[in-house]
């Protein structure tokens, strides 16, 4: 077998991997670059291999990093199957109609500010080409290996990252590869635990937090806690940016374990992002890939999604209401680093008084609204008018969905031959420590891949 890298090769987004073996060609992942702007223009370039010899795709989750080409694969004309996980077949469908809802919205608006007079921007892809590519998807079950051609096997063990995530080996040739996909840190609730692996003859492993190790998920909820408590006494709403995929579902799960001990019952609850809403019910459709402490929750008499307090408002009309609520409400909204969704109406709402709470659960890139509001900004632009900034702010670590160094060292260390690796999905910071650690623990050989690199398992 051979593998050639292309994206997420030195950075974490556009995660894309061609594998030569047997005699045919698989892709594993075809995701989206996501960053500046200018990043994001090269989404439109040709890909680098020739779409018509590409013989099958493996997808290893649903996030856009790793899927988020497909539309654009398919509509440029490959034909073959995607093997996917299953749940991952079903989020894959509002994932990417979501982006391609993004994609549509971003032409339109391009196309009404041009002053040339121009207005040829076309959508990456549309909700047509996402239509296509769902015929493609060949759902698979974790740990059921299936021959996609002859002497070549694929394998989807759980990766423990978001629903559906998996890890992937394909077999052929005598040899083993180890593609790792976005690896969960234990103990996330929900989702199992990363399954073990104990062979390989080469491992491509994600690398996100390979330099940073995690704050404790337990203390990262005593804190939440103590926050609601606060924002209690002061009187105030409480603001949560958070994804529609993994957090916003994770909050709800802690609502239900501490309901009674945060004393959640005289809160109103709002899910306010149509998308999370949709992906509740694919969350509630596979409570088989449940680790048991939540098939436990599950079976409990305070259900996160059916908290007696929690209120979905997937349309328009059902969000405004929720400004009726001065004090004593709870906002899950999207877009986790306020970059756009409904938060931001929230935000305008609430900002300017001292009583009302942010809370930031998750990471906060460089340049958006989010970050501006974590670094302690005074006052912000939203919508055009500038709001002074008294809310209160919070930035709880913690609740992130990759395993952190610790973690990463952990699963390669099941394996029982110290197999080579090659970092791929990480900034060459991360990498860089990554590799120091890991060469010193177990002495293996530590690559980090490039754009173009070649390597035989
Ligand atoms: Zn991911």
């Amino acid at each position: 077998m051979k593998v050639r890298f292309h994206g997420a090769a030195g950075e974490v987004t556009g995660s894309c991997h061609e594998v030569h073996a047997n005699g045919k060609i698989l892709l594993l992942d075809c995701g989206m670059i996501q960053g500046s702007e200018e990043d994001e223009k090269r989404n439109e370039l040709e890909f680098p291999f020739e779409i018509s010899q590409i013989d099958a795709v493996v997808l290893s989750h649903a996030h856009i990093d790793h899927c988020g080409r497909l539309p654009l694969l398919v509509s440029r004309g490959y034909s073959g199957p995607i093997y996917t996980q299953e749940a991952t077949a079903d989020l894959l469908k509002i994932l990417l109609e979501d982006a391609a809802s993004l994609a549509q919205m971003d032409a339109e608006r391009d196309n009404k500010h041009r002053k040339d007079g121009h207005q040829n921007h076309q959508p990456l892809f549309t909700k047509a080409d996402v239509a296509k590519v769902l015929t493609h998807v060949k759902k698979m079950q974790y740990e059921m290996p299936q021959e996609i051609f002859p002497d070549l096997h694929v394998t989807l063990r759980d990766a423990g990252h978001i629903l559906g995530s998996a890890s992937v080996t394909l077999e052929s040739e005598g040899k083993t590869l180890l593609f790792s996909g976005d690896l969960g840190p234990k103990n996330t609730p929900i989702l199992c635990d990363p399954a073990i692996h104990r062979k390989a003859d080469l491992v491509l492993m994600e690398s996100t937090y390979g330099g940073r190790l995690h704050r404790s998920r337990e203390a990262t909820v005593t804190e939440l806690g103590e926050i609601f408590e606060q924002a209690w006494n002061d009187g105030g709403n409480v603001l949560i940016p958070a994804f529609a995929v993994g957090r916003s579902q994770e909050l709800l799960y802690w609502f239900a374990k501490y309901f009674d001990e945060w004393n959640l019952n005289r809160w109103k609850i709002f899910l306010d992002s149509p998308m999370a809403v949709k992906v509740v019910a694919v969350v509630d459709k596979h409570e088989a890939l449940f680790d048991e402490e939540a098939k436990k929750v599950w079976q409990g008499k305070i259900r996160p999604f059916n908290l007696p307090n929690l209120h979905f408002t997937p349309e328009v009309a059902q969000s405004k209401t929720i400004s009726d609520t001065k004090r004593g409400a709870i906002i899950i909204a999207g877009s986790g680093m306020c970059t756009g969704g409904r938060i931001r109406h929230h935000l305008r709402d609430h900002l300017d008084n001292r009583k009302h709470h942010v809370v930031f659960v998750g990471y906060q890139s460089q340049g958006t609204l989010g970050r501006r509001l974590v670094d302690g900004a005074k006052q912000v632009r939203i919508f055009g008018e500038e709001i002074s900034v008294n809310a209160q702010r919070h930035t709880i670590g913690g609740l992130s969905a990759h395993a952190d160094q610790a973690g990463l060292l952990e699963w390669y260390g099941h394996l029982e031959n110290n197999p080579p690796v090659v970092l791929v999905h990480g900034e060459d910071d991360a990498r860089d420590a990554m590799k120091i650690v890991m060469q010193k623990k177990y002495g293996n050989e530590v690559l980090l891949a490039r754009p173009e690199m070649e390597l035989d398992v």
